[in-house]
């Protein structure tokens, strides 16, 4: 502080002294001081460090206010910086126009204020950059969705960063957890997987060790993560830390998981697709060249009129076969390629059912099975049920499978229709196609429904058909929103059911 005060000659001498010792630690000082009058906020004495920090000369300085050394026209930015005592860090200008970073440390006397100043330009710049690549850092962790963690056995616990946090909780904040949480959190099927991963790290003293397991998180969210951690011992061997990363792997091990999918699912079309073309066109070549022959036959002078009438049959029955493989095969693809088109109309369940007997009955005589009989099965107490349906897919559905219940029934009967039942004000039909015939083996429920079936089932006695009619009837059952699923016993006959999700309305 500087005191000014008249008095005698003695005390004016002992203040002049004490005066110029001031002055002289004033201007010395390593750092700037600036005085500055309360009542017009003018500068009145400035030592040569300030002058040198902002590069003015004192007679210049004396003509302006802290508010010229400021970046800016506010107030708030003036570099004596409001009432505060608390160091404030801000920007200043120089008279070369360099901005530089100060610290300001205020202190307030009645009639003025004493403002010391160093430059922290290169210390904040310094930290600034520390700051940045600390967000820069947490960023890349984030997005890179892995963070950092440390085990120590005096604690028991786990300390991590922010994104471990995230992937663990679900949220971001500091991470701290036992070992035992950390095995609560891993998936039940895979806990003792780790626990034995680390014991045997730590029996066989690694160094280091990678695991990629599954965790839970309190949301109940199933996440899959890489760990990647580093084993430090003592001299004696004894666990000192543990440390390594963590990798929330979920998004990364899904698109891996449909790749793999995927390019087996194109392996197995592509298999398929050549046994199939393969096989396929021995079962063309069959009806036409049996067709051939029977018209050879045919225009043979010597042939008599029943064996041409038999000729005709066979030739008509061969090209329904043939007929029914290209439309199959034409079906087949239209599905697969998303071209089939689905149109749904009420459809009544109990005239549609008894408009396709004659056709059946027809396929059933040509089949010459004498003792196997067929019989449609309708619900006879409702007048009328309707169903939003594609009429000619479920006909298609219900003919492939009992042409199917036809092909591999010799005896008894074969029945087709539906049943409805009723659950919470909500009737649902099911749909089914039962036969006596020779059933089929368990082992073989799962794989029938898969297209060419019997080409790449060696152990499939050949019957004719292209292994394509149970495949059109799941893709198309599966178009119309709805399931089909067979229950069989071998020797004793198929129930093929299929149902639909779609409404059904009953009077
Ligand atoms: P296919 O053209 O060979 O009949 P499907 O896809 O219709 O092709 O049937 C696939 C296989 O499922 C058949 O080859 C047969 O082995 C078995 N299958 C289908 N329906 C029946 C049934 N009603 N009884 C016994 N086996 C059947």
């Amino acid at each position: 502080m500087i005191i000014l005060s008249s008095g005698s000659l003695f005390q004016r001498v002992i203040a002049r002294a004490t005066f110029n010792r001031y002055r002289e630690v004033f201007d010395k000082a390593g750092y700037a001081i600036m005085l500055i009058d309360n009542a017009n906020n003018r500068f009145i004495k400035i030592n040569r460090a300030a002058c040198e920090l902002f590069g003015y000369t004192e007679e210049e300085l004396q003509k302006m206010t802290p508010l010229n050394l400021s970046t800016g026209t506010d107030e708030t930015a003036s570099i004596s910086g409001g009432k505060s005592e608390e160091p404030l860090i801000r920007p200043a200008r120089r008279k070369d126009g360099k901005i530089i970073i100060i610290k300001v440390q205020t202190s307030y006397l009645e009639k003025f204020h004493v403002s010391m100043i160093s430059d922290v330009t290169e210390e904040y710049s310094i930290r600034r950059a520390l700051e940045l690549n600390e967000e820069r850092l947490k960023e890349a962790q984030r997005i890179g969705r892995f963070g950092w963690w440390e085990y120590r056995p005096e604690t028991n616990r786990y300390i991590g960063s922010e994104e471990i946090s995230r992937i663990f909780n679900d949220e971001a904040s500091s991470l701290s957890f036992t070992y035992q949480d950390n095995i609560s959190y891993t998936h039940p099927e895979d806990r003792s997987y780790l626990i034995s991963a680390i014991e045997d790290a730590l029996e066989k003293k690694k160094e280091s060790y990678s695991l990629t397991y599954r965790i839970i998180t309190p949301q109940g969210k199933v996440k899959a993560i890489t760990v990647n951690s580093n084993i430090r011992y003592d001299e004696n061997g004894r666990l000192l830390y543990r440390y390594g990363t963590c990798q929330d792997i979920t998004e990364t091990q899904k698109i891996m998981d449909d790749l793999i999918a995927a390019r087996s699912h194109a392996e197995e079309s592509d298999r398929l697709k050549t046994t199939f073309l393969a096989n396929f066109s021995h079962e063309i070549r069959t009806p036409l060249n049996a067709m051939l022959g029977f018209l050879n036959i045919l225009t043979s002078m010597d042939t008599t009129e029943s064996e041409k009438e038999e000729m005709v049959k066979l030739i008509e029955v061969n090209s329904q076969r043939l007929l029914r493989l290209i439309n199959d095969m034409i079906d087949m693809s239209r599905i697969e390629s998303n071209s089939m088109e689905i149109k749904y109309t009420n459809v009544e369940i109990n005239s549609f059912i008894n408009s396709m007997v004659s056709s059946f009955s027809h396929e059933l005589e040509a089949s010459g099975k004498k003792n196997l009989r067929l019989t449609p099965v309708v619900d006879r107490t409702k007048v009328s049920v309707y169903q939003y349906i594609d009429e000619l897919r479920l006909s298609q559905i219900f003919s492939n499978l009992v042409s199917n219940a036809i092909k591999f029934t010799d005896e008894g009967e074969i029945k087709y229709g539906y049943r409805i039942s009723r659950t919470e004000n909500r009737y649902t039909i099911t749909y089914f196609v039962t036969d006596t015939g020779q059933g089929i083996r368990p082992e073989r429920l799962d794989d029938i429904f898969l297209p060419f079936v019997q080409y790449w089932n060696e152990d499939v006695p050949k019957v004719q058909g292209a292994g394509l009619g149970l495949a059109i009837c799941k893709r198309l059952t599966e178009l119309m929103k709805g399931r089909i699923w067979v229950e069989s016993l071998p020797g004793k006959g198929s129930s093929f059911l299929f149902s639909f999700s779609t409404p059904v309305m009953v009077e």
